[in-house]
């Protein structure tokens, strides 16, 4: 896991796998972490980390969408309250157990013990678009569709810094995973590229942080893959630096999904 400050007030985490981020933010004496690293002993290094940078100990865990490589903060600070979307909220509950069921495959897959079962249980529906507190600040939620049917980016302005869940992704192509649609996903890179002029960090669900340009630049490069793909279909051409097996897959799926006119 690599540790980042990208601000005074911020903290980004990358995971060792699939390189998922997650981002401690702090405002007044509060603490919010948003999204989480995916294995154990990253998990459980996470509190000393936040400790040794002299955070105020994580009350609340913000999550973008609801895939579960995002959603095991609890893991790290077991006490702390989930704030979630309307709509990650509600994919929540429609899909009971599936993230608990998804977490337990990939554990099996490559014998990672886990100290418990992943807890979600009295995750907060919050209004999206809305607004957080967080001690003597506010963040911005807006609505991001698209990559699943639920999700919310979070813009912390104080910090400079917007989380964007599974968008803008230096290191994965867009997906369009089962919920997701090429027109939402569309809305939602026009709704991020306002964000995204508006701080200096943007932290993806996956991959380092990224500068303000360099969000525009992957960004711009996201639409044009969307483009080609609606066009093209499996002969589009993958963004550049991102065209390995694993990307390969994921645009396969793409495919499927574009044509089965999801
Ligand atoms: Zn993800």
């Amino acid at each position: 896991m690599r540790a980042v400050g990208v601000h005074a007030d911020a903290v980004v985490a990358v995971s060792g796998i699939w390189q998922t981020t997650c981002t401690a933010v702090r405002a007044g004496g509060e603490a919010f972490l948003i999204d989480s690293p995916v294995l154990p002993a990253e998990l459980e290094a996470l509190p000393s980390l936040l400790d040794q940078a002299a955070f105020p100990a994580v009350q609340g865990l913000l999550i973008t969408h609801a895939d579960w490589d995002h959603l095991l903060g609890r893991y790290a600070f077991p006490d702390a309250s989930i704030g979630c979307g309307e709509s990650t909220a509600q994919r929540l509950r429609s899909e009971p157990g599936a993230a608990q069921r998804e977490l337990r495959a990939f554990d099996d897959e490559h014998y990672v013990e886990r100290p418990g079962p992943l807890r979600l249980a009295g995750a907060q529906p919050l209004a999206v678009p809305g607004q957080c507190e967080l001690g003597n600040r506010t963040l911005e939620l807006h609505p991001t569709p698209g990559h699943t049917a639920d999700g919310m980016a979070i813009l912390a302005p104080w910090a400079d810094l917007l989380c964007c869940g599974d968008y803008v992704s230096p290191v994965e192509i867009p997906w369009l995973s089962p919920g997701g649609s090429p027109a939402a996903y569309r809305e939602t890179l026009e709704r991020l590229r306002g964000l995204v002029e508006r701080v200096r960090t943007v932290v993806p669900g996956h991959g380092s942080p990224l500068s303000r340009e360099d969000a525009l630049a992957v960004l711009e490069a996201d639409r044009a893959y969307l483009d080609a793909l609606e066009r093209e279909g499996a002969t589009a051409p993958l963004p550049e630096g991102r065209s390995s097996p694993a990307q390969r897959k994921i645009h396969a799926e793409n495919v499927e999904r574009v044509h089965a006119g999801a």
